[in-house]
């Protein structure tokens, strides 16, 4: 029969799968022999069997229920149910990953109308047993029952109204009896049924509610925005009771073993005497700091002090303690790591190193990369966060925080700038001629577009913050107004984005500054040390080569070369050529460009100094750049002296229907050679004069959108040409490679063909993503959303790299381009170059480096350190575990199978203790 239900002595902290996380630490605190109340616990695997029966326990695990109920009454010498000496069990919930709150929990459980009097006999403290009583009802009616918690306070409120008093603890026993006999008439009145005085109904009750708890709302919402998946289900911990509220020398309190917002090693927590839990939590009394405790019970403080120490160095790592103190005995509920500010994180990591604690490697484990980016940019206080109004939330498209009024266009956002204000720049989707607003304003807010969306991409390159795809949000850019679920909000509204977790709020929440500090740097050499994956960085501008080199770029893995058009007067240009009739006019506007073009490269080199540069030719979809306001076409039509209609009329020509897949990339340049020809002079001039000035640059040219060979070798003639002038001209020598990026799936699969002609590989994975799942980069999100809800994607494959497709793909080209060109260099350079379990897969394929936006570097370079040591340990594991079969294996061909194979394995694994291998 399976085993359902373990008691914590059968359990330990390896079981969390199987036990949630909560019930496995409590079985490992008990092997610590550390004072935790008895128990057991209903694993995730009879969750698991619960749902797949239609929601019921079924005859087995309530039988297997019964018995450990009946073990635990001898542990305990009490008797569930028993109206002399009776046990009271907390019934909570605990998955194997944490998710504090989203679930149910139940204390008290067991007690009823006769078991009340044996509470107040044992303790000889009538007054306790019923409170005790009252809050279970509250709390099982509520949870259990589906009776609104307010309808019980509303009666707790009439009595104390009743009686003029003001806290719960001025009702005397003859109060809290009458509210007990008002919540059971409450409950029928709301559910037609009576409160269960049967315990073991009780009991199966409320396991059934905690399974249930599993699917509400709100732990289904934690698990998405968490992206937490895969699960059994939850675990129910039956804990026997032991009580805070038992009289000033029993109390109950939370503490962590070293402070989870800074990261001090000082024990630091709070308590409340004579309570329970949710007392605590509930906020109603100010709870008290932690060391107060030791002049109130010195001897639990120092018990206290004991654990804390002891806890931390077991589990090498900060924990989250609840405690209880029962009549001056402490006992311990729960232990687990404690959650923490990134600033936090990153100390503990560093300080525990040096403490001796761990290892470095552990310490980079220890880290979630994504939470670097707390330390990298302004963020709103999270104390501001949890009473603000949520207006909408969409895609953290460039993290870190924005307050500001609302403008919805260039001029204004640039105007009321000057004028001194913060401002967040609402548009529908951005292009470039919204450029300058966006530099202007503190954050980006669009209703369309996804992670790589123009505004996406672009306000990631600036650091800045940004939040796309909020569909929800009507803007109406004319109007000046947004509309959002009811609510309008104007030009002299405040709101504040959250460009991590990709939030709207109401108003000016707070925002505090970004951290970096020694700690980091520290943590950033370790993870030089380890990782094999270079990081470079996706830069355009001198300014954001220089914040990447601040964080540690090893080169520039892609420059849009479109992106240096974006300003004001380089846009018109760009247009001009766009517009022309013929290749004399195209050529007279880049010959404009040229010197524009050629003084970008040399800053741009100048900064990387010998780091290599990756230069990507240009690759706008052409509609980024074509006019769309009449105003705008009149300014043109003056400029380029050509009639308004003949501009339209152009314009019209160049319509696609479907614009990504349309004249853009290497298409662009074949059609028009003399762009190649152009960007090719700039990109050798700024060379040649960084080499006469005796510097170095490591060049690599890219050429984009390359389905085909024959599209590569028509490039890379024209560049060769080129470079073959310039060197005459100039008279200088100069290196560089030439290469191409794979983002249509065609290229991937004829990268053999392709390796041939190119040096290296950069993998766009937008491009190959949006070709290859055949989304479109810029409306996906529309229906994406709702694919990841019904689990049809699990992740968004713009976020992160979709393993079984773009990876094949990824696979493939790689496999085949190393047959015809062995050490052929390959980098990603789409935007999930900074996102980490896409880059750990780049280095499980064996990419030479990953490239990404500047203030993702960090994370990069973390995930690619943390994908390193992942490896080793799970070879380490793999042959630790092969290395047990085969001494059991050995043992039983010499001597026999006297010892069940479980029990042998049990006690080599703890001969071979796999940290010695480490
Ligand atoms: C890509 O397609 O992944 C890429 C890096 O190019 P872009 O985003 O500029 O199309
Ligand atoms: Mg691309």
């Amino acid at each position: 029969m399976e085993k359902f239900v373990y008691d914590f002595k059968e359990g330990d902290k390896s079981m969390k799968e199987l036990l949630g996380g909560k019930g496995a630490n409590l079985s490992e605190m008990i092997l610590m022999g550390l004072p935790v109340p008895q128990g057991f616990v209903v694993t995730t695997k009879a969750c698991d069997f619960y749902y797949k029966n239609k929601k019921e326990l079924g005859e087995n695990i309530k039988k297997q229920i019964f018995e450990k109920m009946v073990e635990l009454q001898k542990q305990m010498n009490k008797q569930f149910g028993d109206k002399d000496n009776p046990l009271l069990v907390s019934v909570r919930s605990g998955a194997a990953v944490s998710m504090p709150g989203m679930m149910d929990t139940i204390l008290n459980l067991g007690l009823n109308d006769e078991t009340v009097k044996g509470i107040a006999l044992k303790t000889g403290n009538e007054r306790f047993a019923y409170d005790s009583y009252r809050r279970f009802i509250q709390m099982f009616g509520d949870v259990v029952m589906n009776v609104k918690h307010e309808f019980f306070e509303e009666i707790l409120q009439r009595i104390k109204n009743e009686k003029n008093i003001r806290n719960d603890t001025e009702l005397n026993v003859k109060d809290l009896k009458k509210i007990v006999e008002l919540y059971k008439e409450l409950i029928k009145l709301k559910t037609k049924r009576i409160f269960p005085n049967d315990v073991f109904e009780q009991l199966e009750m409320a396991i059934d509610a905690v399974f249930g708890s599993w699917n509400n709302n709100r732990a289904i919402t934690y698990r998405r925005l968490n992206n937490i998946s895969g699960l059994l289900g939850t675990a129910v911990n039956v804990q026997a009771m032991v009580f805070g509220n038992m009289g000033d020398d029993s109390g109950t309190g939370v503490c962590f073993t070293r402070n989870p917002s800074t990261g001090e090693n000082k024990f630091y927590g709070e308590f409340l005497m004579n309570a329970q839990g949710e007392d605590v939590v509930a906020g109603i009394r100010t709870p008290k700091e932690i060391r107060e405790l030791n002049k109130i019970l010195p001897d639990s403080y120092r018990e206290l002090i004991e654990i804390r120490e002891k806890l931390e160095k077991h589990y090498k790592d900060m924990q989250d303690i609840e405690f209880t103190i029962e009549k001056g005995r402490l006992y311990i509920l729960q232990t687990r790591n404690g959650k923490r500010t990134a600033q936090a994180a990153v100390k503990i990591a560093v300080d525990m190193v040096e403490e001796d604690l761990i290892t470095k490697e552990e310490a980079i484990l220890k880290i979630e990369p994504e939470s670097l980016d707390q330390l990298l940019h302004e963020q709103i206080d999270l104390s501001a966060k949890s009473n603000a109004e949520i207006l909408t939330k969409g895609l953290p498209a460039s993290p870190g925080a924005a307050v500001g009024k609302i403008v919805f266009n260039v001029e204004d956002a640039k105007e009321r700038v000057e004028a001194g204000e913060r401002v967040i720049l609402a548009r529908i989707e951005t292009s470039p001629e919204d450029i300058e607003g966006m530099d202007a304003a503190q954050g980006i807010l669009t209703t369309r577009g996804g992670m790589t969306s123009h505004a996406a991409v672009v306000a990631r390159g600036m650091g800045k913050c940004c939040v796309v795809g909020c569909s929800e949000l009507v803007i109406r850019e004319k109007d000046k107004i947004i509309e959002v679920n009811g609510g309008r909000f104007g030009e002299d509204s405040i709101i504040s984005l959250d460009g991590s977790s990709g939030e709207v709020f109401a108003g000016k929440l707070d925002l505090v500054e970004p951290k970096l500090g020694c700690n980091f740097e520290k943590l950033m050499q370790w993870t030089d040390e380890i990782r094999k994956l270079k990081v470079r960085t996706n830069a355009d501008t001198p300014a954001d080569a220089k914040t990447a080199i601040k964080f540690g770029a090893e080169g520039i893995g892609l420059c849009r070369t479109e992106h240096m058009f974006f300003e004001a007067d380089r846009i018109k240009i760009v247009r001009e050529m766009i517009l022309s009739e013929n290749e004399q006019g195209r050529r007279e506007a880049l010959n404009k460009i040229l010197p524009m073009q050629k003084s970008d490269f040399y800053e741009l080199f100048k900064i990387m100094d010998k780091r290599p540069v990756t230069i990507r030719f240009l690759d706008p979809p052409l509609h980024e750049f074509l006019p769309k306001e009449q105003k705008e076409i009149e300014e043109i039509s003056e400029e380029m002296d050509i009639e308004n209609k003949i501009i339209k009329k152009k314009i019209g020509e160049l319509h696609e229907f479907n614009p990504m897949l349309g004249h853009r990339g290497c298409r662009l340049a074949i059609t028009y050679p003399e762009i190649s020809e152009m960007q090719s002079r700039a990109v050798f001039e700024a060379v040649s004069q960084i080499i006469k000035e005796g510097k170095t640059i490591i060049l690599e040219i890219m050429i984009p959108l390359v389905g085909n060979v024959e599209e590569f070798k028509n490039q890379k003639e024209i560049v060769k040409k080129i470079a073959e002038e310039v060197k005459s001209e100039k008279k200088v020598d100069f290196k560089y490679k030439i290469g191409t990026m794979i983002e249509v799936p065609r290229g991937a699969i004829t990268a053999d063909e392709i390796a041939k002609e190119a040096e290296f590989f950069s993998f766009g994975t937008n491009d190959l993503t949006q070709m290859c799942c055949g989304f479109s980069r810029d409306d996906s999100n529309k229906f994406l959303k709702e694919y990841i809800k019904l689990g049809i994607y699990k992740r968004d494959p713009f976020q992160v790299l979709d393993r079984k497709g773009v990876g094949e793909l990824m696979k493939i080209a790689i496999n085949k381009a190393r047959l015809v060109r062995k050490n052929i260099k390959l980098g990603i350079c789409g935007e999930h170059g900074g996102e980490p379990s896409s880059v750990e897969f780049c280095h499980h394929i064996g990419l030479d480096y990953v490239s990404c936006s500047p203030f993702r570097i960090p994370i990069a370079k973390l995930a690619a350190a943390q994908a390193v040591i992942k490896e080793k340990n799970k070879k380490i594991k793999e042959n630790h575990e092969k290395l047990i079969k085969d001494v059991v294996l050995g043992i039983q061909n010499k001597f026999g199978h006297l010892i069940p194979k479980e029990e042998l394995e049990k006690e080599v694994k703890e001969i071979i203790n796999i940290e010695r291998l480490k």
